[in-house]
């Protein structure tokens, strides 16, 4: 058991209750790891230890924490209007926050509906794809296409097409998805950005499925534009165009989840501006509010909501809705994020530390146990050799050493995940290298 200091006066009665989400509850409740303040890079531990958030919270905390403008307007928003009934009536904030998303948002994606969760997001993005050839006269136009290792958040649609086998197989059937391959190729081991092969012969694997299913049965294919989740996988050059090609070829909706990609995380406000390919729908949540407030935002083009408009004029043209879409709140808090990433140019930020990003982890290419290094923007993974028979052992034990050390990464499998606030500073990225070093010479 952990000493007091590091409980934060918790009792083993309260530890016990919180069943935590994606964790190791009886491994985390025999060592706790607690935070209890956050100011700027970084976060203040039970014991009063100060770490390094080198993963923005959970992909989400890109302007750093702490920040105040958001505190103040979340604050003012709970006195002035703390909610508002999100179906059938309206407050101006959601309309004003959709009309600025959509102004930052690539091409005609000019239709924001409001929801609370990435997961949430892909939801609904995954039903508006089906409705959509439903209301075009094409029910038939059901079948969904997702990517092995990606990940789309944890609610049945988003399980459906995501494809971490952890995370659907305890669950019984879920929608009847095909699965386009993942674009890890060991050719393309320790690229920097995007990987230079096999990126046309990835996407015509979607041939494949159409052959198989027919395009007149297929709705929409669902990816992210770099998986984030499953250890930045990036899209070899030529991939994405090609894969938009061919679903404007064969009339499928492409949808991006730029739930980690989005919010400049590449450098540009939304990775589709960034690789330059245009989608149907992209799904966001995370960065939008700095993760103060939880919020999730699906983009629509305008051909997609334009489609929805008809029937009489009083029923709703899409029957899906959160009792929390568009809060009052979250809409406060995104509209002071989106602030401060202006105000700071924080995406223009971004761009001009990823190459000293890039080198940092880069250096560590030849540390023991590691296979591979990848990296993007702000987004950057260390893929270690599994131990036999333990996988996903060895990144846990470095993770929870550099934890240790002041430095908060994330693991997934065997890779390590490294994606620090955009108000990063260039020691502290040689810092979180360093630390990785001396930690990767020392494990075993
Ligand atoms: N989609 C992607 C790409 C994600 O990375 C995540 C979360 O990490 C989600 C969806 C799910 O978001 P949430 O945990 O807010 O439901």
């Amino acid at each position: 058991m952990a000493d007091l200091d590091s409980l934060a006066g918790l009792s083993p009665a309260e530890l016990e209750a919180h069943w935590m989400p994606f964790t190791g509850n009886r491994h985390f409740k025999s060592d706790p790891r607690l935070f209890v303040a956050a100011e700027g890079m970084h976060y203040t531990t039970a014991d009063g230890r100060s770490v390094l958030d080198a993963f923005s919270g959970l992909w989400c905390s890109n302007l750093g924490h702490g920040r105040k403008e958001i505190a103040d307007a979340v604050a003012s928003q709970l006195t002035g209007l703390d909610y508002s009934p999100a179906f059938q009536f309206g407050h101006p904030t959601a309309f004003k926050l959709a009309k600025r998303l959509a102004d930052m948002a690539p091409g005609d994606l000019n239709r924001v509906f409001f929801c609370n969760s990435g997961s949430e997001a892909a939801d609904t993005a995954l039903k508006i794809a089906r409705a959509y050839w439903r209301a075009k006269g094409r029910p038939e136009k059901i079948r969904l296409v997702g990517r092995a290792q990606g990940y789309h958040g944890v609610n049945f649609g988003g399980i459906s097409v995501g494809g971490m086998v952890g995370n659907r197989k305890t669950f019984g059937p879920a929608l009847d998805v095909d699965h386009l391959p993942h674009t890890l190729l060991p050719e393309n081991a320790f690229s920097r950005g995007l990987p230079e092969h096999g990126g046309e012969a990835m996407a015509n694997r979607l041939l494949d499925i159409i052959n198989l299913q027919g395009a007149e049965n297929i709705a929409a294919v669902m990816i992210e534009p770099f998986a984030g989740s499953a250890g930045v996988i990036l899209p070899p050059k030529g991939y994405l165009k090609k894969l938009r090609e061919l679903c404007t070829a064969h009339d499928i909706l492409l949808i991006f989840d730029e739930v980690i990609t989005g919010f400049g995380r590449t450098g540009s406000a939304f990775a589709a501006q960034e690789f330059d390919v245009q989608p149907d729908i992209i799904t966001t949540a995370k960065g939008i509010t700095n993760g103060a407030i939880p919020m999730g935002a699906v983009f629509a083009s305008d051909t997609i909501y334009e489609t929805f408009m008809q029937g009489p004029e009083h029923i709703p043209e899409l029957a899906h809705g959160y009792t929390y879409s568009a809060h009052p709140v979250a809409c406060a808090a995104a509209m002071a994020t989106l602030d401060i990433y202006q105000d700071e140019k924080l995406f223009n930020r971004v761009r001009e530390m990823a190459p000293y990003f890039e080198e940092a982890l880069h250096s560590l290419g030849s540390e023991s146990h590691v296979v591979d290094i990848r990296n993007y923007g702000l987004a950057g993974a260390i893929q270690l050799e599994s131990r036999p028979g333990e996988p996903g052992k060895r990144a846990m034990e470095v993770v929870l050493e550099a934890y240790r050390r002041g430095i908060l990464l994330r693991w997934t499998g065997d890779t390590i995940a490294v994606a620090p606030p955009f108000i990063i500073e260039r020691n502290q990225v040689t810092q979180i290298a360093e630390t990785l070093r001396d930690i990767l010479q020392e494990v075993q």
